[in-house]
Formats: structure tokens, C-alpha cells, sequence
């Protein structure tokens, strides 16, 4: 038998409409081909400094501490939460989906005591029970909370969450995973302590890095601790070193990845951040109308709807794996099955950063109409693209 791996492996080019990774842009490709630097070269520093400086300006923050971690979106998770609690502390984590049970997961393999404030998945985190658990504890250290639950395609506001927990002298712990890059993210003027993204959603770039800022609220928590903090890996004091003038080494930089990152942020600097905001919106409006013609029903409530995904759900009878694998086989696109409790229930279907294109929306929904029908589920053909091409002509942004 001759083993598969004397073959080279050349992936289809896939359009990727999941909750990521998304697609990622040539520029970005061809950037990740460049010479290997060492991680202490003086040259790599510059790309270290331009990231970071990118970095701040999408989160609108003047933050010092503002990099990327060497992992993906569930390890700044995970650094966020052992770098702040210590065994004993009392953390608040909002839940309205699949992310935030996976955030009260991590805060609780740290050692802290963690109450959920729960909310139905699809809808916003619900800010009256939020300050209900507040007013029950007289010690809490951390506010966990999810902006955009990739799992509903749901957005929470964020500035009265914000306020909440600051009443309380809480820390507030943002997940901008699939936010950054699609929705507005305001780290200094909104007051976050802690706010975290990945490169695979909205960035443009493939998964590895994962963007996180500290505000000096949160470094003076960590800077006062009393234990030392059980990860190596993510020792935010010990990553400062590296990432500041001393330049000392922790860990072997992902270097390739960074140059990666690197180009699929100066891409989102050349379109401009408001741009590429509006351009999730408009490509989110024309699917949402596509998907709603063709009688389907799209999850979160339409004032709390995430742009960079959308949760329908699944029509009576259709099997929607089968639809999901024509999908791949057939046209080459790839979308999300639902997560946690949604699974079975809802079809996830993402536009983010380079895959919020209108040439993605129109090939996803004449997939649709084509496939349907083998379901047993009929389809006035055209309706959706002729929704989806209102939808846009309607477009105000
Ligand atoms: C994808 C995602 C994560 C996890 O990120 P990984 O890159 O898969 O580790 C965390 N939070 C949210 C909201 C996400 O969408």
C-alpha cells in the first residue's frame, strides 16, 4: 500500500461562510511566505511594533499592553482569566450561548467561585439579572461577558454591562472574537479592562493569533497579585518582558503568522476600519433578506442581530447536514452547524472579514434555492437573490 502522504495536499479553495476561519485574502497568503526572522531580530521587532500599532487603532485604545498572543480566540480565554482570578476569587461570567459557558469553564478551572448569569441563547445578556448577581456578592473580581456569541449571532451593548460591573469594582472582561473587525469595539472610551479577539473571523487572517489589550486597571490587578499565575504559557508580566523594550525571550514567536497578521491588518487599514464595519453590515443586510424570502427565520432578535453571522433556523423536515454536505460537495461552500444547544436546530452562516463579500452572499443563497427543493422544501427560484439585491440597493448604512 503506498501511503496517502507521498501525495502533495492541495486543499480546495473553499468559500468559507462558517463561524471561522474565514477566507484569507492572497495578500496575506503570499505575506506568510516571507524569509523566517528570528524572534529577536531587530527586524522582526519593526513587524512586532507595526502589529501592535494596527492593534490599537482597531481597538480604538492608546493601551500599552496590546498584542498578540501565540494562540487562538479560546487561549487569550484562558489568559484573561489566569492571569486576573486566583483560587478563591469570585468572577460573574454572562451566558447567553455556547461562548460563555466555555468562558465560566475556564474561570473555574482557575480556582474562582463563578456565577452565570444565564439568558436565552439568541437573545442580548440580560443587564437586570447581570446587576442582580452584582448586588448578591460584595467581592467580585471579574465580569465575563461575550459581545457577539458566535454560537446565536447575537450582539450584547456592552457600555452599561461595563458600568455594572465598574460599580461594583469588578473587572470587565470582553470576548471581541467575532466583534473586532465587524462591530465597533472602543476599549478606552467605552472603559473595558480586558478585551480579546482571534485572527480566523473578522481579521482576515488564518488562525493562530489571538489580539488582546490589558488597560491599567487590569495590569495593576494582575501587578498586585498575591499568587503566582498557574500558566506559564500565558504569563501576561512575562510576555510584557518580550513585547517591550527588554525584548527578553519567553517563547518563540510565531513568526510567519505574525507577518500574516500583520498584512490582513494593514489591508483593514487601507479599506478603513468604518468601511470594513459597513461593509459587514451591507453584506449582512442583503443575506438576512435573502434567507428570510426564502421563509427562513433568522434567530436573534433583529435589533441585537451580529452582523459577521447569522443563525437561521432549520425548516421542518430539512435535513440539515445533508444540505450542508451538497453545500461543500456540490458548490465549494463551507457553513456552520449549530453549537451546544443549537445543535440540529440552526444553520451558521458567516460573512466575515475577507468572506463578507456580496459575491459570497449571492453564490450561498442560489446554492440554497438549488438544494432545497431535494429536501422537499420548495423555493420560489430568484426570490431570495431579487431580496438580497433589494436589500442592498436599500442599504444606508
Ligand atoms: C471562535 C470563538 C472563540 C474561540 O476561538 P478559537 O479561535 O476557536 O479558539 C471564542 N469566543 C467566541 C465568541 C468565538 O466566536
Amino acid at each position: 500500500m503506498i501511503p496517502n502522504y507521498i501525495q502533495e495536499f492541495q486543499p480546495p479553495s473553499r468559500i468559507l461562510m462558517g463561524p471561522g476561519p474565514s477566507s484569507v485574502h492572497p495578500r496575506v497568503l503570499q505575506a506568510m511566505t516571507a524569509p523566517i526572522l528570528g524572534h529577536l531580530d531587530s527586524q522582526f521587532f519593526v513587524v512586532m511594533e507595526d502589529v501592535c500599532e494596527m492593534l490599537r487603532e482597531i481597538y480604538h485604545t492608546d493601551n500599552y499592553m496590546t498584542l498578540p498572543l501565540s494562540s487562538t480566540g479560546t487561549g487569550a480565554m484562558e489568559a484573561s482569566c489566569v492571569n486576573i482570578l486566583e483560587p478563591g476569587d469570585t468572577a460573574i461570567v454572562c451566558r447567553n450561548g455556547y461562548f460563555g459557558d466555555r468562558l465560566a469553564d475556564i474561570a473555574r478551572r482557575c480556582g474562582a467561585e463563578v456565577f452565570v448569569v444565564d439568558s436565552t441563547w439568541g437573545n442580548p445578556v440580560d443587564l437586570e439579572a447581570l446587576d442582580e448577581e452584582l448586588n448578591k456578592h460584595s467581592n467580585v473580581k471579574m465580569v465575563g461577558i461575550v459581545h457577539a456569541e458566535t454560537s446565536t449571532g447575537s450582539l450584547s451593548p456592552l457600555t452599561r454591562a461595563i458600568e455594572l460591573a465598574h460599580e461594583h469594582d469588578a473587572l470587565i472582561v470582553v470576548d471581541a472574537v467575532t466583534s473586532l473587525g465587524s462591530h465597533d469595539v472602543r476599549m478606552d472610551e467605552w472603559d473595558i479592562d480586558i478585551c480579546y479577539s482571534a485572527s480566523q473571523k473578522c481579521l482576515g487572517a488564518p488562525p493562530g493569533l489571538a489580539p488582546i489589550s490589558l488597560g491599567s486597571r487590569a495590569m495593576d490587578v494582575i501587578n498586585e497579585r498575591k499568587t503566582p499565575v498557574q500558566s506559564f504559557y500565558f504569563n501576561l508580566k512575562d510576555l510584557e518582558a518580550y513585547w517591550s523594550q527588554t525584548r527578553a525571550y519567553h517563547h518563540t514567536s510565531p513568526i510567519s503568522m505574525t507577518y500574516g497578521l500583520r498584512e490582513s491588518l494593514r489591508m483593514m487599514m487601507e479599506e478603513g476600519i468604518d468601511e470594513r464595519l459597513k461593509r459587514h453590515a451591507r453584506t449582512s443586510a442583503a443575506l438576512r433578506a435573502g434567507v428570510e424570502a426564502l421563509g427562513l427565520h433568522v434567530l436573534a432578535d433583529p435589533q441585537y442581530r451580529l452582523n459577521p453571522l447569522t443563525a437561521a433556523l432549520i425548516p421542518e423536515g430539512v435535513d440539515e447536514a445533508v444540505v450542508r454536505r451538497k453545500l461543500i460537495t456540490d458548490y465549494n461552500i463551507e457553513i456552520g452547524a449549530g453549537l451546544g444547544d443549537l445543535q440540529g436546530k440552526v444553520w451558521r452562516i458567516g460573512l466575515m472579514g475577507e468572506s463578507a463579500r456580496e459575491s459570497n452572499v449571492f453564490a450561498f443563497l442560489s446554492a440554497l434555492e438549488r438544494i432545497l427543493p431535494d429536501q422537499g422544501y420548495e423555493v420560489a427560484y430568484g426570490s431570495s437573490l431579487a431580496a438580497a439585491q433589494q436589500a442592498l440597493a436599500d442599504f444606508s448604512g
